[in-house]
């Protein structure tokens, strides 16, 4: 029997049995250190079901979590030389980048994807601590530059989620300059008339507080979160005195107000929706967006207001051509907006100038429908106005599908 127990019996269960290993079941909350079961924390959304903490995500988790029915797509970001100062500290720039690689599976610290969030469609930036504490060099730069690009083509909302410890130091001055162009990126949004909206997560800290991350139409924080420019302890040994008791997280920010609202991450998607209601102007029913047709002022090419699905990426680069055109006039320095009513977002009252340029759009609509065709009835054959609204109207179907 004990030969039986002590070799025979082992090499059995070593052949058919494979133990599951803890590790993948369970982890610690870093704030109260109960132990959670990793499926329960999926569903939570990765909240502590004991204290309440909210962990920090992955971009894949943090968007499974955002989106409609979870169904987004990541988008394309630029590559980069790796490493052009060829910096080395106590190890190899190439080889931590190499190792954020393999440990998050992402190329760099910003994911950006697109879905909709309430039914409506958004482009999402999201950074990520666990690849070199989300540290904003070229890479992450470039990446809210193209979600601002992206956001400004498809005329949809901006939302951007940091976490970072700040600039990425091994990239020196190219990770500073990243400052003064992501704020850039964020102008560009602006002056398209579109919502961007920031949820602050933790943490949020250095450049990044400094530039993209402040800057919401409405700033959002987790609970709990921290969010500053320099760290606690240097503040405390420059003005030797003791901090207050929660400094730099997202409550007290809120109290000071450098915070709008402070939202569980259970509620976040609903709030985010809401907010982006009364951002964007509402969403008309399709009569009314058939409506110009009639009068003759812009006519509707038949059959483009009522796209479905099916010609949701011909819509999408209808109105990005229609966009395109705009930012050209715009670039002769008569800066033209598509007429307001069009619009399914409201232009920032605080831009001089923007209101009456829908007026212009509507002019040229005008103009430009005699010469290609009659102004009521009939689909005219091209001319930038109706090209415009029919990309819109079927944009707008896009979003109610
Ligand atoms: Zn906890």
């Amino acid at each position: 029997m004990s030969w039986w127990t002590r070799s025979v019996l082992p090499k059995i269960r070593s052949l058919g049995i494979k133990r599951e290993s803890t590790e993948n079941l369970w982890q610690k909350c870093t704030s109260c250190g109960a132990l959670l079961y990793n499926n329960d924390l999926e569903e939570q959304q990765y909240v502590c079901g004991n204290c309440g903490h909210h962990l920090r995500l992955a971009p894949q988790q943090r968007f499974a979590g955002l989106f409609d029915d979870g169904g987004w797509r990541k988008l394309d970001l630029p590559a980069f030389s790796e490493d052009p100062l060829r910096w080395r500290d106590t190890r190899r720039y190439v080889d931590r980048i190499r190792d954020a690689r393999n440990n998050t599976g992402e190329p760099e610290a910003m994911v950006v994807a697109e879905g909709r969030i309430g039914g409506r469609t958004c482009i999402v930036a999201v950074q990520n601590f666990a690849f070199m504490a989300g540290s904003m060099g070229r890479a992450v730069g470039q990446a809210l530059l193209t979600a601002a690009d992206r956001a400004v083509a498809i005329r949809a909302p901006l939302i951007v989620f940091p976490a970072a410890g700040g600039a990425r130091m091994q990239e020196s001055i190219l990770s500073l300059i990243q400052m003064p162009r992501t704020v850039l990126a964020v102008q560009q949004v602006r002056e398209a008339g579109l919502p961007y909206l920031v949820v602050l997560t933790d943490p949020t800290t250095g450049g990044v507080t400094a530039s993209f991350a402040m800057l919401g139409d409405v700033n959002i924080a987790e609970p709990g979160a921290l969010i500053g420019f320099a760290g606690a302890r240097v503040i405390q040994q420059t003005i030797r005195e003791d901090l207050p008791e929660g400094f730099q997280r997202a409550e007290f920010l809120l109290d000071h107000g450098m915070v709008d609202m402070v939202v569980h991450r259970h509620a976040l998607k609903e709030r985010l929706a809401l907010l982006l209601d009364h951002l964007c102007q509402p969403e008309r029913p399709a009569e009314d967006a058939a409506a110009p047709a009639k009068a003759g002022k812009a006519p509707a090419p038949k059959g483009k207001a009522a796209a479905g699905p099916g010609k949701k990426e011909k819509a999408g680069l209808q109105t990005v051509e229609a966009d395109e055109a705009m930012t050209v006039v715009g670039l002769a320095g008569e800066r033209k907006q598509p007429a307001d009513a069009e619009l399914d977002i409201p232009a920032l009252p605080a831009e001089g100038g923007a209101a009456p340029a829908g007026a212009d759009a509507a002019a040229g609509a005008k103009k430009a429908a005699p010469k290609d065709g009659p102004a009521e009835g009939g689909p005219p054959e091209g001319g930038e106005a109706p090209k415009a609204n029919g990309g819109r109207a079927a944009g707008k179907e896009d979003r109610k599908g």
